[in-house]
């Protein structure tokens, strides 16, 4: 998806309509599941804030930290790697492809999500969007952008301002696929 960075004060102005997205949060017992991801799926963890799953990622972890965070915050592990995996004591997934597009859907079709409103998260640094209004991110994206989009959300926590994209709605689509009760928000 493309980004732009830009450094605004937050706006108290009503937001604008946006479309309804394809998911809510997953469910984990009564509350929405959280993920920490291992160092090697950044692209992953990336995309999985961006569909709004609590994603917790950095890419200096070792595998002690990874599962003290799992079962400190009872966070689900996210990993490739098999000793990892067999861990006890922590809730894991074990991704099993190379390939973002199935990663994604393994992850989907583990915790589906329902159809629902969706928040987004800053793919790079987890914070829950908030929407913006074209004035409002007017000189902090490309022309071509403004020309092209009316829908923008920003992250209050690093000022990186956010629209669909075309890989965004290959991704999107191809996860709606997954799911009958989805519907395409555009
Ligand atoms: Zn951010």
């Amino acid at each position: 998806m493309a980004q732009y960075t830009l450094h605004l004060p937050t706006s108290a102005a009503p937001l604008p309509a946006v479309p309804q997205p394809c998911y809510n949060q997953a469910m984990q017992g009564d509350a929405p599941v959280r993920f920490v991801v291992d160092v090697m799926l950044g692209s992953l963890a990336r995309w999985l804030r961006r569909l709004g799953y609590d994603t917790d990622y950095a890419n200096d972890r070792d595998d002690r930290e990874l599962v003290r965070i799992a079962r400190a915050d009872g966070r689900v592990l996210l990993t490739r790697d098999n000793a990892l995996a067999a861990r006890r004591g922590i809730s894991v997934l074990l991704i099993e492809s190379q390939a973002l597009d199935e990663q994604l859907a393994q992850v989907v079709r583990a915790f589906p999500l329902p159809p629902g409103a969706q928040l987004p998260r800053c793919s790079e640094c987890n914070t829950l969007l908030q929407i913006a209004s074209p004035d409002e991110v007017a000189e902090n994206v490309p022309v071509y952008v403004r020309r092209t989009h009316d829908h923008f959300r920003r992250c209050p926590g690093c000022g990186r301002v956010y629209w669909p994209g075309s890989h965004w709605e290959r991704i999107r689509h191809r996860l709606c696929s997954l799911d009958p009760t989805a519907h395409d928000p555009k």
